[in-house]
């Protein structure tokens, strides 16, 4: 073999040596890539198994609270905020398919609370949870439980001006710009075939995964079943008569026992009484001693009520720490003497460890007080309520709701806002309010002063610029015009208290608002707008005795052209006594000082609202207007 045969031998050698440490290499690779590849796999079904585990704990969680016999509301809280919580969903809400005479709507019955939700209802003013939502029997929800089936939407401006058509454009944009939510799952809810509602979950995503939207079935159907099993429940605890922890009958009984008595009161013309009475301080008996000995002071009173009643007599527990008894035949003077001997009873017990408790007791009368039960039940419990600020310990007499005149309701209506609504008022100046018009209605004679000025100090912690003793010529003002118009007595008196109240809803809205120096932006300004709402809705819809007001103020920023607030109501549809609160209140707010103009002399004043005769106000009333401030 030459030299070169040599070389070309050691090469070829060469070459089957690097083939077989490169071909090795090679093998290494696909070893070591499919290595990688595996623990990426695993990593996948790791985390894929995590989420499943909890979807199966949050399932389990949702099973146990179905077996405990909690009520409905709180279960869906449950579920809406641990499918939140524990799945990483942006926002969960529980929507329920309602119907009234107006139609069908929907209503948010629980959601999570989160910050997504925060945002929203910023940007919308009214809480979307406070709302009347529409049903559009073509629209998306519709579709989803005719069909019985999810919907996702990506649409989200689209869809909440759906359901609140009546929200601006530009604010529902507000309210979608920005949001991380990328799509709504709607999915319905139907237990036992009705139509129940939705539950719709929030997500970053735009995309469903087919075992998410089995998931998401599942929890729903987890949701359908809680709600038969606590209907069920409810329909079983319903047919109980009595309480269980102090034997008494319950509400449900007395109630339907009331029914019958009314009747029978009716057809024989007897009268029957109730007396209702409340455990005093008995938070603190739970706080110093604990639930047990609160539970005692409950069956003691229960005690003292069975061993006091008659065998015609019906006591029940109405709830918590109230209890009511129904006495057949039993006129006011004979229902004011059991109370008293019931109040004696309850306050001669020694308790263990508490000691003596005391009740305070309110006493009304069918026919004597009123023929109405729902007003005698609501009179006893407003006597009762006297009893505990005359002191507590004692018995009051129900007032016939004929002789009660305004200033009493009115100074009930504040009391009633300061000590049982939260609203933001300064705790100092909340108690001093609340004894001034306490003082005043344990006066036989009632004054109006003590209102005007408590009407003008609760006004001056949301306006600054506020004239104290304004209210006075305002009311009188007021007054003095629906005379002009002969309007009767009880719609003058319900002007009267609607004019100490119109802005209270203003108490609910931020005080930077209020006092911003600079123009209000759009959204800003929808947001005032909310106040008579806010006052109508959340702060006196719950009091039943100034329900005739309540409408009186919701429309008094209502122009006669139509182009007014929250209805666009225009002309004849606008309560005339609203009408009277808008042009009063213009005149007054603009002869005082505003953070965003100075103050105008009466005549400006004047001149200002008779160029809006036709079109914020009726002609006629801008003219016994200027008649009546030519006078005064
Ligand atoms: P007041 O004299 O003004 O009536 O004060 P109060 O503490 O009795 O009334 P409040 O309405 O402030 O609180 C009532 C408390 O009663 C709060 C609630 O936890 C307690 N309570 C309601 N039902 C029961 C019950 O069945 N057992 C016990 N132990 N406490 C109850
Ligand atoms: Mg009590």
């Amino acid at each position: 073999m030459g030299f070169f045969d040599k070389i070309k031998e050691y090469r070829k050698m060469v070459s089957q040596v690097e083939r077989s440490i490169y071909g090795g290499k090679q093998d290494y690779l696909e070893i070591y890539e499919r290595n990688l590849q595996l623990e990426k796999e695993i990593e996948t079904r790791t985390l894929e198994l995590n989420i499943a585990n909890k979807r199966m704990l949050t399932l389990q969680h949702i099973w146990d609270m179905m077996n405990s016999s909690t009520p409905l509301e709180n279960v869906l809280e449950k579920v809406v905020n641990s499918i939140h919580g524990e799945l990483g969903y942006l926002h969960c809400a529980i929507i329920r398919k309602l119907h009234d005479e107006k139609g069908d709507y929907m209503q948010i019955a629980t959601q999570s609370k989160d910050s997504a939700i925060a945002r929203v209802n910023k940007i919308i003013g009214i809480p979307i949870e406070a709302r009347r939502l529409a049903y559009d029997p073509d629209g998306i929800y519709a579709d989803a439980i005719k069909n019985k089936k999810i919907m996702q939407t990506r649409d989200l401006g689209g869809t909440l001006k759906y359901v609140m058509p009546d929200l601006p454009d530009e604010v529902a944009r507000a309210a979608v710009t920005n949001q991380p939510c990328k799509s709504i799952i709607i999915i319905p809810l139907c237990p036992m075939n009705t139509e129940f509602g939705w539950f719709c979950v929030f997500t970053s995503r735009d995309e469903l995964a087919e075992a998410e939207t089995d998931f998401l079935s599942l929890f729903a159907q987890q949701i359908e079943m809680s709600i038969t099993i606590t209907d069920l429940f409810l329909a079983v605890k319903e047919q109980a008569v009595t309480d269980s922890l102090t034997g008494l009958y319950n509400r449900r009984h007395f109630e339907e026992t009331l029914k019958r008595e009314v009747s029978r009161a009716q057809r024989q013309n007897q009268p029957f009484s109730i007396i209702g009475i409340d455990l005093d301080f008995l938070k603190k008996i739970n706080d110093e001693h604990g639930h047990a000995y609160g539970d005692l002071a409950i069956k003691t009173v229960a005690d003292v009520l069975k061993s006091n009643a008659r065998s015609v007599d019906v006591a029940a527990r109405m709830g918590g720490e109230e209890f009511n008894v129904l006495l057949p035949g039993i006129d006011s003077k004979g229902a004011m003497t059991a109370a008293e001997r019931i109040r004696k009873a309850i306050e001669s017990k020694e308790l263990d460890t508490i000691g003596h408790i005391t009740a305070s007791i309110g006493v009304a009368t069918f026919l004597e007080h009123s023929d109405n039960i729902e007003e005698l039940l609501e009179l006893t419990d407003q006597a009762m309520y006297q009893s505990k600020r005359n002191g507590r310990n004692r018995v009051t007499l129900a007032k016939p709701i004929t002789e009660t005149s305004w200033q009493e309701i009115a100074v009930n209506t504040f009391l009633e806002i300061l000590s049982k609504h939260k609203i933001p008022v300064p705790k100092d100046i909340s108690e001093d309010l609340q004894k001034r018009l306490q003082d005043a209605e344990n006066k036989k004679e009632m004054s109006k002063d003590t209102l005007f000025t408590v009407a003008d100090i609760l006004t001056s912690t949301y306006n600054p610029m506020h004239t104290q003793g304004i209210m006075k010529s305002k009311v009188f003002m007021a007054t003095s015009l629906a005379k002009r118009f002969d309007l009767p007595k009880n719609e003058i008196d319900n002007l009267r208290i609607a004019m100490l109240l119109y802005d209270i809803g203003n108490l609910m809205l931020p005080p930077e608002l209020l006092q911003k120096t600079t123009p209000l932006t759009e959204e800003e300004k929808q947001h005032i707008k909310e106040h008579p709402m806010i006052a109508a809705q959340k702060i006196l819809k719950p009091i039943s005795y100034i329900q005739d007001v309540i409408p009186i103020i919701e429309h008094h920023h209502e122009n006669w052209d139509g182009s007014g607030y929250p209805q666009k109501l225009s002309a004849d549809e606008i309560p005339l006594t609203s009408q009277i609160i808008l042009i009063v209140d213009a005149y007054f707010a603009l002869i005082e000082h505003r953070p965003y103009r100075a103050k105008l002399t009466p005549q400006d004043a004047l001149e200002l609202i008779k160029k809006d005769a036709g079109k914020k106000w009726n002609k006629a009333l801008v003219q016994e207007f200027v008649t009546l401030t030519d006078m005064v």
